[in-house]
């Protein structure tokens, strides 16, 4: 196969395919975005589950606390005041307390109003017969409870102190302090747990995360490739991504975005060769025919003008070819045409009568049959162009006697218009192709005709352009029968 102009060599394009230039920068990449998100989402998670549950059990063990010493408290308290006087001294508190028996806390001050402390069960130190100002004391001799607790270094402090009232004077306080460590250690225990299971999710979400945007990216990377070898004009390249997600689909419709490329790379191409084919021919008989008038010497005139007419037949081929070769392009670029209502009744008489002459000549009768009504959104050039080329093959390529039947009806929504002829007929096995660009059926007969082969691309190119179809059967017994069929358009019919 020859390489066209402009397209790049395979090993060029493998080196367009791996350019380093297009290599993402590392913050930009898409593995760098969601491994980033994938951190920070379990950045999140780690915090909270390190913060929330060990507060929370904090406050719990805090509540229960401010109940258990407070109550406890309040039941030295109640007996205290309950002894009858207004005074309480060392002797009498003592015995009440006594009285109580273990009370379970680390320690335990009573003091009397002015806040001397009256008992203090610390044997070491004790505060007994000095003034215990403490925050808890001065409040609780204030006439109210308190309670204070504290988590440090593993273990809960807590302090309560209630008043001891005696006909509604503060006659002393309680004060009980609470040092906890076992709890702290459960607590303790609890954040060790959480920090392990914290690091063992961190791990694995590492892990995962590393594997998936790897998987991610490998297959965007491999994607990429693809989609770099097909921009440089490789259209054989497929991505072709296993799986069902939507990067697969992705790829699925770029594969397919891709056959169509190729196809119509390959209409294109064949396109181009064979209108430089077609063009080529009548330029080679010109070419032919100037050098046989140049090389004989004392050609008589007759046989001069002869040649110089097959020359002008020529011209006159290449300026059809042309002709045509523009109309069709210019349908290939689609710029919008603005359509109308035309009665289609009226075009086809006019084909009729342009066409009479040359039905005459080939000895053919054309017989039309036309209803009224047929009224199509279109333009009338192109209508015309339609039935011109349909009735003229029609003429062309029929035979001395032959009889050629036009008939236009209204078939529902539909608008039917039908060339029929007792011609020469076409194969079967051409009938699909006879719309296809430069087809012809018996070439010298086309040539003979001054056809191009372009008559019938251009009639489906148009009626498709209006919305509409065009088929080509054999007809029983002999010759062929066009039909084509377009939108019956209603606005314009009353005035039609
Ligand atoms: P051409 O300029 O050669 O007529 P067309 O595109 O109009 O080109 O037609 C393509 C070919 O189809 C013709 O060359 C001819 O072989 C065949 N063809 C078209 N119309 C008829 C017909 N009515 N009867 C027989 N053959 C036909």
């Amino acid at each position: 196969m020859t390489r066209e102009k402009g397209r790049p060599a395979p090993a060029e394009r493998r080196d367009a395919a791996k350019a380093p230039s297009d290599r993402v920068p590392f913050w930009r990449s898409l593995q760098t975005k969601f491994a980033l998100t994938y951190i920070v989402v379990i950045a999140a998670v780690v915090i909270l589950l390190n913060t929330y549950p060990v507060l929370a059990s904090r406050n719990m063990v805090f509540q229960s606390k401010q109940a258990a010493l407070l109550n406890q408290a309040s039941t030295l308290a109640s007996p205290l005041a309950g002894l009858g006087t207004d005074t309480l001294s060392e002797e009498n508190v003592r015995s009440v307390v006594e009285q109580m028996g273990s009370i379970g806390v680390t320690r335990l001050m009573v003091t009397d109003p002015a806040g001397r402390v009256l008992y203090d069960s610390r044997e070491a130190g004790s505060a007994t017969g000095r003034y215990a100002l403490l925050r808890e004391v001065v409040s609780a001799l204030n006439g109210n409870n308190y309670f204070r607790s504290e988590y440090r270094d593993g273990a809960f402090r807590s302090r309560a102190a209630v008043p001891v009232t005696y006909r509604g004077m503060t006659i002393g306080a309680v004060y009980l302090y609470e040092y906890d460590r076992e709890q702290g250690d459960m607590l303790l225990g609890t954040q060790q747990n959480l920090r392990f299971i914290s690091i063992v999710i961190c791990v694995v979400a590492l892990i995962l995360s590393l594997v998936f945007s790897r998987a991610l990216t490998r297959r965007i990377a491999s994607f990429l490739k693809t989609v770099r070898v097909v921009r440089e004009g490789d259209y054989n390249q497929r991505v072709a991504l296993p799986g069902s997600d939507e990067l697969s689909r992705l790829a699925d419709e770029f594969d397919q975005l891709t056959v169509r490329l190729q196809t119509t790379e390959e209409v294109r191409r064949r396109f181009v060769s064979d209108a430089s084919h077609e063009l080529k021919t009548p330029l080679a008989s010109i070419r032919l025919l100037t050098d046989s008038i140049l090389q004989s010497q004392g050609m008589d005139r007759e046989t001069a003008v002869e040649f110089i007419t097959d020359i002008g037949d020529e011209a006159e081929r290449l300026t059809r070819i042309t002709e045509k070769l523009l109309t069709l392009t210019r349908m290939d670029t689609a710029v919008p045409v603005e359509t109308v209502p035309v009665d289609m009744g009226a075009v086809v008489e006019r084909v009729r009568r342009m066409l009479e002459p040359l039905a005459t000549a080939g000895g053919v009768t054309l017989e039309t049959e036309l209803a009224e009504g047929c009224v199509v959104r279109a333009t009338e050039d192109d209508l015309y162009q339609v039935a011109f080329n349909l009735m003229e093959n029609a003429v062309k390529y029929n035979l001395p006697g032959g009889k050629v039947m036009v008939s236009l009806a209204v078939a529902g929504d539909r608008v039917r218009f039908r060339v029929e002829d007792t011609g020469v007929g076409i194969p079967e096995e051409d009938l699909p192709k006879v719309f296809d660009r430069f087809y012809r059926v018996d070439k010298a007969r086309s040539r003979a005709a001054g056809g191009t082969g372009l008559g019938l691309s251009i009639v489906r190119d148009t009626v498709r352009q209006h919305g509409g179809t065009v088929t080509a059967s054999r007809r029983v017994p002999e010759g062929s029968c066009f039909e084509v069929l377009f939108p019956l358009c209603r606005e314009g019919r009353e005035h039609g």
